[in-house]
């Protein structure tokens, strides 16, 4: 079972990987008008990679953090990671949803292009951070299918602290660039979940 829900885990991870590739094309050809990349954010990031895939390969491919195993029954192992699957689905389903509303409006760090709109149809109309949103699920599923206290939490340890900086900041400058537009959809939105609003 460990191993089939291992498997799960590197399936989704590449899934992401596949349906981002045309969006990533798409933008990289569209100049930048505003780039807002730190030293600090580029290291959170760099520790995002490491929490998603560095520690997740380790714990899969050899036995180095075996000693971190969770110590759960049979049951409660193929439980959890059933659930874990179900919300790691859920949490690719959101992160195509978002990539497909925002189209070339996206970007991995902090930037807008020349042809940058706001966007607030779509997911975008309940949600204003759908992508994070679909991280903190990723994380909850990884904690639920790599069942191994340092594999399993590296992906919510590591993406806190990123989400923490980067909402704020993105926020102040969305705002810098769509003003009263931004401020009335902030108004009409939560962050992450839509019925909390602000
Ligand atoms: N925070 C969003 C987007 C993440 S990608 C989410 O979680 O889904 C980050 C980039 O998206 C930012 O650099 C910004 O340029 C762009 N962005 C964020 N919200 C946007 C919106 N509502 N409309 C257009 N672009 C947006």
């Amino acid at each position: 079972m460990q191993k089939l829900f291992k498997a799960i885990y590197f399936v989704g991870l590449l899934a992401e990987i596949i349906l981002r590739a045309p969006y990533d094309r798409q933008r990289r050809a569209i100049p930048k008008t505003d780039q807002r990349v730190t030293p600090a954010e580029q290291a959170l990031f760099a520790g995002l990679s490491a929490g998603m895939v560095g520690l997740p390969a380790c714990y899969s491919l050899s036995r180095q953090l075996q000693f971190a195993n969770y110590r759960w029954r049979p049951a409660t192992s193929a439980g959890a990671g059933a659930v874990g699957s179900m919300i790691l689905a859920a949490s690719i389903w959101l992160f195509w949803r978002a990539h497909r509303d925002l189209g070339t409006n996206w970007s991995p760090s902090l930037e807008i292009n020349a042809k940058q709109s706001l966007v607030t149809g779509g997911i975008y109309r309940s949600i204003r951070h759908p992508m994070y949103a679909s991280q903190l699920l990723w994380g909850l599923a990884q904690a639920l299918l790599l069942q191994n206290w340092i594999a399993g939490l590296a992906g919510l340890a590591s993406f806190l602290p990123l989400y923490l900086v980067r909402v704020p900041r993105e926020e102040r400058m969305m705002l810098e660039h769509f003003g009263d537009d931004y401020q009335a959809y902030m108004e009409q939105t939560g962050r992450i979940m839509p019925w909390l609003r602000g």
